[in-house]
C-alpha cells in the first residue's frame, strides 16, 4: 500500500480537469517534480470540464477577467503549437436577452467595449422582446483542450494517476497524500477538485460556500437547424456543416451531489431548455437529440477561489469556477503554479481570497 519507493514530490495536483492540469503542466513545465492525482480513469465525463466545446471570449463584465484574457490566448496558442493541433475557432458569439435585464446590461456595457457598440436587433428578435449582442474576439476551445494539457504535462516529465480517489491530505511539511493505491509525500499541494472541493477541505478546517448545481446541455435534434436559423453558430457566409448540432445549455440548474449527479429528479431542468428552444429558436427542434449533464461549482459572488489555505500555506486552492472558468485555465493554472511556490501572482488575486468568506476557516474536526 504504501508508495515507500515514491520518491519526495515537488507538488501534488488533486484533480485531472482543466484547471488541475494547466496547474500540473505550468508545475512541471517548471521543472518541478509533479504528481496529478484524478479520481476517476480519464476521460471521463462527470466533472465540469468534458464536452465539445467551451465559448472562449474577451468581453468580460468584470475587469479583473479581461485583464488576464490576452495572455490566456496567447497560451492557448502556445498550446496549440506544441501540441501541432487547432483548438480555438473563432466563430463570433450570438448573446440574447431582455432589453433593461441587469445581466444583460452587463453584457451589452462589456460587449461595446472592446470595439464598439453591439449589433441592433433584428426585428424578428425585436418582437421577442430580445436583443442581440455579437461579441468581438469569441470562440470555441475543444475539449481535447483538456487531455493535449494533461499531455504536456506529461511530456514535461510529470506523473499521472488516474482511477486514484484521494482520501486523505495529512498536511506539513512535507504533506502526505493518501489514496485507495499508496501515500504520496509532496512539499506543496494545488487542490482543484471542483465539485468534490468542498468534501476535501472540510477535514483541513475549510468550509468553502460553494454550491454545486447540475447543468444540462442538449443538442438540437436531427442534426443541423431546419432552416436558417438565430441559434446557429457558424463562420460568416457559410452554411453550418450537415453534421452540426447545436448546443444549447442550462447553467442555473438544480443544487445536485456530485456523486449522484444523474439522479432523474434532475430532469426538470431539461423542460426549461426545451421551453427556451420552442419559444426563443422555433427553427430548432425542441426535443434533444443529445442530453449532457455537467456540473458547476459556484461561489456566492461568481468569483473564482485562488488563494493559499489561510493555516498551511503550502496547500493552495482553486475552485468555485462558477461556470466561467474554461476560457482562462491556462492563466489559473499559472496563477496556482505560481502561488503554491510562494511567488507574487502575475494578476491580483484580491478578488478570489477565501477571506471574502467570513466563517471559511474553522478548527478542523
Ligand atoms: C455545461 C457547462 C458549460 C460551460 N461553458 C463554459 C464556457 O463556455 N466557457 C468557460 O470559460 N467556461 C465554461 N464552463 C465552466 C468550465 O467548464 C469550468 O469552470 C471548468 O471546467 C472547471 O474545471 P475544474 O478543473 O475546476 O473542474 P473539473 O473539470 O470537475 O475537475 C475536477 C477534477 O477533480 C477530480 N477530483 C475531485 N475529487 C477528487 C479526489 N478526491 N481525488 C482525485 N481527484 C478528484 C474530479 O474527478 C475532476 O476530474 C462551463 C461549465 C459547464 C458545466
Amino acid at each position: 500500500m504504501a508508495a515507500a519507493d515514491e520518491p519526495c514530490y515537488d507538488a501534488i495536483v488533486i484533480g485531472a480537469g482543466i484547471q488541475g492540469s494547466f496547474a500540473a503542466y505550468h508545475l512541471a513545465e517548471r521543472g518541478r517534480a509533479t504528481l496529478l492525482l484524478e479520481q476517476f480513469p480519464l476521460p471521463h465525463s462527470r466533472g465540469s470540464s468534458h464536452g465539445q466545446s467551451r465559448i472562449i471570449r474577451s468581453a468580460h463584465v468584470q475587469q479583473h477577467y479581461a485583464r488576464m484574457m490576452p495572455e490566456s490566448y496567447r497560451l492557448w496558442q502556445r498550446l496549440e503549437a506544441r501540441a501541432g493541433t487547432r483548438l480555438y475557432r473563432q466563430t463570433g458569439l450570438l448573446v440574447l436577452g431582455a432589453p433593461g435585464e441587469r445581466r444583460f446590461e452587463q453584457w451589452r456595457r462589456a460587449a461595446a467595449r472592446p470595439r464598439g457598440p453591439p449589433a441592433a436587433p433584428s426585428p424578428q428578435m425585436a418582437a421577442r422582446k430580445l436583443l442581440v449582442l455579437f461579441g468581438s474576439q469569441t470562440g470555441t476551445a475543444q475539449d481535447a483542450a483538456e487531455r493535449i494539457g494533461r499531455e504536456q504535462f506529461l511530456r514535461s516529465g510529470g506523473v499521472l494517476r488516474d482511477g486514484e480517489k484521494v482520501l486523505a491530505v495529512e498536511p506539513g511539511c512535507p504533506l502526505v497524500v493518501s489514496t485507495a493505491g499508496g501515500r504520496y509525500r509532496a512539499r506543496r499541494l494545488v487542490v482543484a477538485a471542483g465539485a468534490w472541493s468542498r468534501e476535501l477541505l472540510e477535514p483541513l478546517g475549510l468550509w468553502l460556500p460553494l454550491q454545486v448545481t447540475g447543468g444540462w446541455g442538449q443538442g438540437g435534434a436531427g442534426g443541423a437547424p431546419s432552416g436558417p436559423s438565430p441559434g446557429a453558430l457558424g463562420e460568416p457566409g457559410r452554411p453550418p456543416p450537415t453534421s452540426c448540432t447545436p448546443q444549447v445549455c442550462y447553467h442555473h440548474g438544480s443544487p445536485v451531489d456530485p456523486d449522484q449527479r444523474d439522479l432523474p429528479d434532475s430532469r426538470p431542468d431539461v423542460s426549461v431548455l426545451r421551453s427556451f428552444v420552442r419559444r426563443f429558436l422555433p427553427a430548432l427542434e425542441p426535443e434533444p437529440a443529445l442530453l449532457e449533464s455537467c456540473l458547476y461549482t459556484n461561489t456566492p459572488d461568481e468569483d473564482f477561489i485562488l488563494d493559499r489555505h489561510p493555516k498551511h500555506s503550502n496547500i493552495v486552492i482553486g475552485a468555485g469556477f462558477s461556470g466561467h472558468g474554461f476560457k482562462l485555465a491556462p492563466v489559473v493554472g499559472k496563477l496556482l503554479c505560481e502561488l503554491s511556490l510562494g511567488e507574487e501572482p502575475s494578476y491580483s488575486t484580491e478578488p478570489f481570497r477565501i477571506g471574502r468568506f467570513p466563517g471559511a476557516l474553522r478548527a478542523a474536526l
